[in-house]
């Protein structure tokens, strides 16, 4: 089984920041459009684990990494909240 740990970190980023972004739309292509902003700004990092195999100790090793993913989440979250591309956002008469 192969796991991306930077996509893990984007979808935690997403739980912990998602509350500071009011503005935010919060629908399913909303938060796509945050996960493929930050997964096309942030090089991977894969592992792979067997299965039963714990690997938590295999960890994004620096917490220098981890800023810079919060940061390229937060970026996201502020551009998608100015411009929601979802039909949810143009019903709404946002565009
Ligand atoms: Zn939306």
């Amino acid at each position: 089984m192969i796991r991306n740990l930077v996509e893990e970190h984007v979808q935690a980023a997403y739980d912990a920041l998602r509350g500071n972004f009011p503005a935010f739309c919060g629908c399913e292509y909303c938060r796509d459009d945050i996960f493929v902003f930050a997964l096309n700004r942030v090089p991977p990092r894969y592992v792979a684990s067997l299965e039963g195999q714990v690997v938590t100790e295999v960890n994004l090793e620096k917490d220098q990494k981890r800023a810079e993913i919060d940061v390229v989440v937060m970026e996201a979250f502020r551009k998608v909240s100015m411009a929601p591309r979802c039909p949810k956002s143009r019903q709404a008469g946002k565009g």
